[in-house]
């Protein structure tokens, strides 16, 4: 082990020292080297190939200048960025971030994941992220068309449906997809599946929205099975109240759990009774329409709010972190384990700190990382993609059972890598079971 544990040290070196500053790269790309080098030393095509070490090269980078004009005619600049990490299995494929603190560094631990995750889903698609430091909150529909327009008049000429193909992620949901798409189309003069979380008017899938947070669920639901327990009465706390968040409330009470947290970037409201279908709702107007504070929520239903925290300390069986990176750390963590919680399911990319991580997995809680867990959003894009080349729409029920499917898939796959004794580790099981495709194409493709 000690000889495992230099070489990750060795590796980690080179990498910070060629990507300085990059924190989040780099705790990404730790996590997934540690449960990386023994298998590749027990597999030496890989190691001979140097094909982890061209893993963590992004195949190319795209930056570029952002200008739009604001609702006082003031000339506003943003960075926008395009991260191909890998096109190994298929087009570079994953969302973009519109979010202040997007950097560099944010978008390539995110495009390093997406590669991994987007293998484990069984379908033919490359890794790829990007984004802006542009931030949504407070600007007026708009400026966020705007915004929209100027980014993709520059990212157009590097996207396609066989090139890249971009999605949703924080601060980018179905109304600046709508409006990428219409400048996309616009200069292009095609109308073709570029982008997935599109309308379904013009081209999305059923069931796209709901993707992520439904599939965190199922695969939640998966582990719960390994120990013959199910979500019927267990309570769940969930962060963030956007995307990902809200169709997890959904999935879970349909399943018999009770959502009793949201959050968003201010505080954190607790609902000892359950956010209902009927709370639910109220939710989605607030955040989808209205685009207002989760606070809000506590007002119109009497209940507690927890400004400037996060919802970790509320007494749980199940947690769902699905706001944003690092959002539970090593405190957070033990509290979490101390309060009874046997099931962690990250809805969000990387919400755990490594620290946090440890005490999972040291009280053996079954734990699934985001590369795993939230897999099905991409999934169901994949499958926009599919039905967009052959200009079918499936239905709700045929995409809902796949995307289910998928789920208990990914599941078997980090039992199959990850399994030790009667403890599964899905870090080590999501990270190899991803790696194992993107490297035997990458073995067979050659020096590329
Ligand atoms: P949304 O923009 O719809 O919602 C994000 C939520 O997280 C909001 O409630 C937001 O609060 C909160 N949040 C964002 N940043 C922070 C922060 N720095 N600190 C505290 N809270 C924060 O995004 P999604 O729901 O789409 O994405 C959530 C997570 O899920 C991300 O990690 C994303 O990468 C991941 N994910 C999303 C997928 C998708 O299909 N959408 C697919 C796979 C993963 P506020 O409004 O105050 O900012």
């Amino acid at each position: 082990m000690a000889n495992y544990e230099q070489q990750v040290n060795d590796f980690m070196a080179k990498v910070i020292a060629k990507n300085p500053g990059e924190v989040e790269f780099h705790q990404a790309v730790h996590e997934v080297v540690e449960s990386l080098i023994p298998f590749i030393e027990e597999n030496p095509q890989y190691r001979e190939a140097k094909i982890l070490e061209r893993m963590i090269e992004p195949e190319r980078v795209l930056m570029f200048r952002v200008p739009w004009l604001d609702d006082k005619g003031v000339v506003q600049i943003n960075r926008g960025y395009r991260i191909e990490m890998n096109s190994a299995i298929g087009p570079y494929k994953g969302g973009l971030r519109f979010h202040p603190t997007v950097n560099l560094g944010v978008l390539k631990f995110l495009a390093f994941e997406q590669v991994l995750k987007n293998s484990l889903t069984t379908l033919p698609m490359g890794g790829g992220k990007g984004g802006s430091d542009f931030d949504p909150k407070g600007k007026s529909d708009n400026e966020v068309m705007r915004f929209c327009q100027s980014f993709m008049t520059e990212l157009q000429r590097h996207i396609g449906p066989n090139t890249d193909v971009p999605a949703g992620d924080i601060g980018v949901g179905g109304r600046e997809i709508g409006f990428l798409y219409g400048q996309y189309k616009r200069l292009r003069n095609e109308f073709t599946g570029v982008l997935t979380g599109k309308g379904l008017e013009w081209g999305g899938s059923l069931i796209r929205p709901e993707a992520t947070g439904y599939g965190a669920t199922y695969f939640a639901d998966e582990m719960l099975a390994t120990r013959g327990s199910s979500f019927k009465g267990k309570t769940v706390v969930i962060s963030g109240s956007g995307n990902v968040a809200q169709y997890a409330t959904e999935k879970v009470t349909q399943l018999g759990g009770k959502v009793v947290t949201l959050s968003d970037s201010s505080g954190y409201i607790y609902d000892p009774k359950g956010i209902d279908a009927e709370k639910l709702a109220y939710v989605l107007r607030l955040k989808n329409i209205k685009r207002g504070r989760i606070k809000e929520y506590a007002e119109k239903y009497k209940v507690e709010y927890i400004e400037g925290k996060r919802p970790w300390d509320v007494k749980c069986d199940v947690a769902m972190p699905c706001a944003t990176q690092n959002e539970i750390n090593e405190e957070e963590a033990k509290t979490l384990v101390s309060n009874g919680c046997i099931v962690v399911s990250e809805g969000a990319n990387m919400p755990s700190t490594p620290e946090a991580i440890l005490v999972f997995e040291k009280n053996k809680i079954l734990y699934a990382p985001g590369k795993a867990a939230n897999a099905g959003g991409v999934a169901v894009s994949g499958l926009e993609m599919s039905q967009n080349s052959m200009r079918m729409s499936w239905t709700r029920k045929e995409v809902d059972e796949r995307l289910h499917q998928i789920m208990r898939d990914i599941h078997s796959t980090c039992v199959k890598y990850g399994k030790q004794g009667d403890y599964i580790d899905y870090v080590k099981g999501a990270n190899i079971g991803g790696f194992v495709k993107v490297a035997d194409a990458m073995l067979a493709q050659g020096v590329v």
